[in-house]
């Protein structure tokens, strides 16, 4: 795996990366500086399988194979010598939230973090999850809890189940949504969050919120994503005062939320926009 591009935001905080595998596929990294933390956003395979439609590699079918544990790790790896980021941050955090769905490689990517864990403290996990069946977070429960710090996130995308198809193809039910949330919470040491991202006129509006509400618990956490237009995609970023309103609603039941707007914006383009336009074999 080598390094073969970089693309810088104005301000130079932010970053995605692409490096070729060895078989001459490319992969896509994001880097983003947040004060005394560094976030990399962490692609864990050569496309995608699952058809998220309002993700670029979800419309475009891309997906070629998963990536071996030594991937991930030279992937992680070669950014933190290139940008010689445990020299210049207090902590670093490598979230699986790129290009793949992490329970699809569950053992390469857990066997990366277990490696990376046990060579500096100073890293920390995240792992997104479309696809949060409840056996299998049994076992990432377990897993993870031998992991320092981890951070689980589920993403929701929908207020219920018939929006939810519409947008991911291999959906998890809600029903067994909340059964690995509510086991997750029950029995990790860790903290986990729902991700809802918020597209303009298909999950923004009164009705989904308040069905939203309805369904989360008082103690969920829901992190609130701002939308990258995609090439091609049909969903438009929805508008600062549809996040106000779930904002407001949220806090009034307090529950906790936070918002997130991702890099992409900055370096304008979408999440794994950038390698899947040169996912083609080189
Ligand atoms: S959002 Fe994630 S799981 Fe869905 S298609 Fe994109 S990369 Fe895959």
């Amino acid at each position: 795996m080598k390094i073969i591009d970089k693309v810088f935001s104005e301000d130079k905080l932010s970053a995605k990366v692409l490096q070729a595998t060895d078989d001459n596929f490319v992969i896509e990294t994001g880097v983003f500086d947040d004060g005394n933390t560094c976030h990399l956003c962490v692609s864990c395979q050569i496309g995608c399988p699952i058809s998220c439609q309002m993700c670029y590699n979800g419309i475009n079918k891309n997906y070629h194979r998963n990536l071996n544990k030594q991937e991930i790790l030279d992937e992680i790896e070669n950014i933190i010598e290139e940008f010689k980021l445990l020299n210049k941050y207090d902590n670093l955090c490598c979230s699986f939230m790129g290009v793949g769905e992490p329970m699809l490689n569950y053992d390469n990517v857990l066997a990366t973090i277990q490696k990376l864990a046990a060579n500096c403290e100073r890293i920390y996990f995240a792992l997104a999850t479309t696809l949060p069946h409840p056996d299998d977070i049994v076992k990432l429960t377990e897993d993870f809890n031998k992991v320092n710090q981890f951070k689980l996130t589920i993403s929701l995308h929908a207020p219920n189940d018939i929006k939810r198809k519409k947008l991911i193809s291999s959906h998890s039910s809600f029903v067994e949504l909340r059964k690995a949330m509510n086991y997750y919470k029950k029995y990790s040491i860790h903290k986990a969050e729902f991700n809802y991202v918020l597209l303009k006129n298909f999950n923004d509006s009164d009705k989904d919120f308040y069905e939203l509400l309805d369904f989360l618990e008082d103690d969920d956490r829901l992190k609130i994503s701002c939308y990258n237009t995609i090439e091609g995609g049909i969903f438009e970023k929805s508008t600062e005062d549809r996040y106000l309103m779930l904002h407001r609603l949220l806090d009034e039941r307090n529950i906790h939320n936070s918002k997130f707007e991702s890099l992409g914006d900055k370096i304008d383009v979408g999440c794994g926009q950038m390698a899947a336009k040169k996912l083609i074999r080189r």
